[in-house]
């Protein structure tokens, strides 16, 4: 019950003052987010990749409603590659964007400032032997999000989407994605999503999840599986020993802070394991979607306020 409130939270200016602006916040928030600025970021990045992990970053930000903030995201993101091709760690390292931080909202012409604003963002990310992967935000952007990927993937093939599988539309897209050079990520779904477009009921989301991840595992693209659910993690390997797939043609993904002892057991068994790396000062949405996804993290959130 409390998960649809707190992702109504998650969109709220007065929640975001109120729990934004509570230094008890910090602590918890630091288990999910890699710090406020780039140079923590990298130092998470250089500590996953020294232990067998793979990152994508995230530079957070969403719901972006000027121009001018919009190019500072993608400014960002130009920083992020440039201090990862200084370290040379384009090969174990990618980018996640949001493309509404990116202007996909901006009530005119929101759609192509984002294309403008992105492309210099994939163009540096190939220059460097990486690739970007565009993340997925409510169901009203999807189709929007698709375009874009179509468009990227002319010049930079290996541009990744995220497929959500609690909208009723995903198998579909599983299907037309499902093909050679296409990079997938099938997650669950953190949006507060109404009845008409989304299984509401969690065993539904699962059972959605299987389907679609079959129907990738069958194809060839090069799924990403992200999920931190063991059930879900040993179908993935299931399906992918039946397809005959090995090691390194799929990868598994988990956030930042959340499983981590077993990302550490899935890479050790050889698997691709890349670990979702959140940072910047933006961090409320994102951290209130983790807080909507376990009550658990509420509880020790909440906790945190009482005396000690
Ligand atoms: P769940 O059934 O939610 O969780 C399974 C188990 O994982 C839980 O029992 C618990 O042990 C652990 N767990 C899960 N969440 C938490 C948590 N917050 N804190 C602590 N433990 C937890 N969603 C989008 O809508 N768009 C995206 O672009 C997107 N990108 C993602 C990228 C990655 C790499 C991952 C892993 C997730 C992403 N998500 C995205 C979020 C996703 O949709 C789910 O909301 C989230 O992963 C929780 O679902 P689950 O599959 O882990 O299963």
């Amino acid at each position: 019950m409390l998960g649809p409130v707190l992702l109504a939270a998650s969109r709220s200016d007065r929640m975001r003052r109120v729990v934004a602006g509570a230094p008890i916040t910090r602590p918890v928030v630091n288990r999910f987010i890699a710090g406020d600025e780039l140079a923590p970021a990298m130092d998470t990045v250089r500590s996953l990749t020294a232990s067998g992990l793979e990152v994508t970053l995230d530079h957070l930000g969403e719901d972006v409603t000027d121009k001018a903030t919009a190019l500072a995201t993608r400014d960002a993101y130009l920083r992020l590659l440039e201090a990862l091709k200084a370290e040379g760690l384009g090969t174990r390292a990618e980018v996640s964007v949001k493309l509404s931080a990116f202007g996909q909202a901006l009530p005119a012409g929101g759609h192509d400032i984002a294309l403008e604003n992105v492309r210099p963002v994939a163009d540096l990310a190939s220059e460097i032997g990486t690739t970007v992967t565009l993340d997925m935000e409510d169901h009203t952007t999807v189709d929007s999000t698709l375009a874009i990927l179509d468009d990227l993937r002319l010049r930079h093939p290996g541009t990744g989407a995220v497929l959500q599988s609690y909208l009723f539309r995903t198998e579909e897209d599983a299907r037309n994605l499902a093909v050679a050079g296409s990079r997938v990520r099938l997650v669950k779904g953190a949006y507060k999503e109404p009845a008409n477009v989304a299984h509401q009921d969690k065993a539904e989301v699962d059972r959605a999840y299987v389907r679609c991840l079959k129907i990738l595992m069958a194809g060839e693209g090069y799924p990403m599986i992200g999920s931190h659910d063991p059930r879900l993690i040993s179908i993935g390997q299931e399906l992918a020993h039946r397809h005959g797939r090995k090691q390194g043609s799929y990868e598994f993904q988990m956030l930042y802070g959340i499983r981590t002892a077993e990302q550490r057991r899935l890479a050790e068994e050889g698997e691709r394991m890349r670990i979702y790396v959140p940072y910047g000062a933006d961090w409320y949405g994102y951290f209130m979607r983790r807080l909507a996804e376990r009550p658990a993290n509420l509880a020790f959130f909440l906790r945190s306020f009482l005396p000690t």
